[in-house]
């Protein structure tokens, strides 16, 4: 399900990112082929529902835990696809 907009979809048509320790505190990453493991926090592929998400505080809430949420994670999706790497 999409965090932002709430529409059910096949996680393979979602944007997947996990919560990582970064800095002593966890940072949302983008981890689109699953890889990193942990709960998956899934948003369409638009730029807008990853906004959404991140002003309503979804990713916290979804991950039950304080998510720090870099928005230049944003810069990433849609139009075109994932821009791979960290
Ligand atoms: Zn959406």
């Amino acid at each position: 399900m999409c965090l932002g907009c709430g529409v059910r979809a096949p996680k393979s048509s979602l944007v997947r990112f996990t919560a990582v320790p970064r800095d002593g505190r966890l940072a949302l990453v983008h981890d689109d082929d699953g890889s990193l493991g942990g709960r998956g926090l899934y948003t369409c592929a638009s730029r807008g529902c990853f906004e959404r998400a991140a002003q309503r505080r979804a990713f916290p809430r979804a991950a039950r835990t304080a998510v720090v949420v870099d928005e230049s994670l944003a810069d990433g999706i849609g139009d075109g696809g994932m821009v791979s790497g960290a």
